[in-house]
């Protein structure tokens, strides 16, 4: 299987309440990561748990309360449970019976939002059904890649039937999500390629940060030859290299340096533009960069990292970014900061976003923050775009994706 890279994906559990949602997520994750019981609405509120599962990988499971919940907090709950569809990749929709008007509800929506759900028929202990199980594509047609599930799946929280299937199924899913390209299609096996890696006293200590890391692995799954250096010791691996590397990626912060350092017949991207290809979002963040230029005194900008607690990106969304952004247009932007889950629901103030490749958020999570962008009319670009429009450099940082 292509790439093992250290994305997670976030399989989330919904359903109306005593349907079984949690004994079936602690069934699947062989933990009690739920509280279980009989009495309706339990689950007051999602429950996230990151973990290793196999055959999955990496993954963060998502319980969440009963959809069907009501009175005044029961519908803050519901609230909550649908703004856990921003970070689904995979649904699993957990029924007991038949299907009900608000379970036909939910599947219009992951259809809507193109999110890969399995429809589970649980207690198949007791309720037993004469039906198999079918294999569907969110379009309704069966494209190349395009991700499946499957609807009509019997499981049994109690008795373990069914939920191998539905590890599988997931798996499945997994398997589609990961074959996106990161760097494969861009390297042949036996390119050499470099990697900038500024360590100054924002990097974190004794370890590389996730996008590093993915674009690394990718690198070495291809065959390619990757060699890592700081932008200080650059122009020395350039010399001692006795073939021209194909391709040098370089953290966003020092785009300006390493442009001048890379010969131009070198291709030359950052990180965090390969971050947006990955998630989706290249087109519309470039097309959002020139917004930059429109910029005037007192306009809003936000500033989007998706690190829950401690930003692995160091200072560069905090300190770097607002000043590189103030010395291009002259002016004296407004630039206000967001991280971890953490998303403006009032988009509108913003003249424009500005945001992180998004490692640590899954594809549909920045999928929908584009998309929240967007029908807001707010312009939302990525870290390395922006920095190589103000460097002059965008087209020569994307002449590698139009090869
Ligand atoms: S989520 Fe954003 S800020 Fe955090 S490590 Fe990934 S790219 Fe950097």
């Amino acid at each position: 299987m292509k790439n093992d890279n250290l994305e997670r994906t976030h399989i989330a559990f919904f359903g109306r309440r005593n349907v079984g949602k949690s004994s079936l997520v602690n069934a699947f994750t062989g933990q009690d990561l739920s509280i279980v019981s009989d009495v309706k609405g339990t689950t007051t509120d999602p429950v996230r748990k990151t973990m290793e599962l196999l055959p999955l990988g990496p993954v963060v499971i998502i319980d969440t309360p009963g959809i069907d919940d009501e009175g005044e907090l029961g519908m803050q709950r519901v609230q909550r449970t649908q703004r856990i569809l921003d970070e689904t990749d995979i649904a699993v929709l957990v029924v007991e019976n038949e299907k009900t008007a608000v379970d036909v509800e939910l599947i219009k929506v992951f259809k809507e939002r193109k999110i890969p759900y399995i429809l589970a028929y649980n207690k198949s202990d007791i309720n037993y059904r004469q039906f198999k199980s079918e294999i569907y594509s969110i379009s309704g047609e069966s494209k190349k890649g395009e991700p499946i599930g499957v609807e009509g799946l019997q499981v049994s929280a109690k008795t373990g039937e069914g939920i191998h299937e539905l590890k599988e199924t997931c798996a499945n899913i997994i398997s589609q999500r990961i074959n996106r390209p990161l760097i494969f299609d861009l390297v042949n096996a036996g390119d050499v390629i470099i990697l900038v890696v500024p360590i100054d006293s924002a990097a974190p200590k004794g370890r590389l940060i996730l996008p590093q890391q993915m674009v690394l692995r990718d690198a070495l799954d291809c065959g390619a030859i990757p060699i890592t250096v700081k932008e200080s010791e650059l122009p020395r691996a350039l010399d001692m290299v006795n073939v021209k590397p194909k391709l040098v990626i370089t953290d966003s912060q020092v785009f300006a340096k390493v442009n001048e350092i890379v010969p131009k017949d070198i291709l030359l991207t950052s990180f965090s533009i390969i971050m947006a290809r990955f998630k989706g979002n290249l087109t519309q963040a470039v097309e959002a960069a020139r917004c930059i230029d429109t910029l005037k005194d007192g306009d809003k900008v936000l500033i989007s990292e998706g690190c829950t607690h401690h930003r692995q990106c160091g200072d560069i969304g905090s300190v770097k970014l607002p000043a590189l952004i103030n010395k291009y247009a002259g002016k004296k932007v407004d630039v206000e900061l967001s991280s971890g889950r953490e998303f403006p629901t009032d988009l509108q103030r913003y003249k424009m976003v500005i945001h992180c490749g998004g490692c640590m958020l899954g594809e549909s999570e920045m999928q929908s923050r584009y998309k929240k962008a967007a029908a807001a009319d707010v312009p939302m670009s990525n870290y390395g775009i922006a920095i190589a429009h103000m460097n002059g450099i965008l087209d020569r940082t994307l002449e590698v994706f139009e090869r």
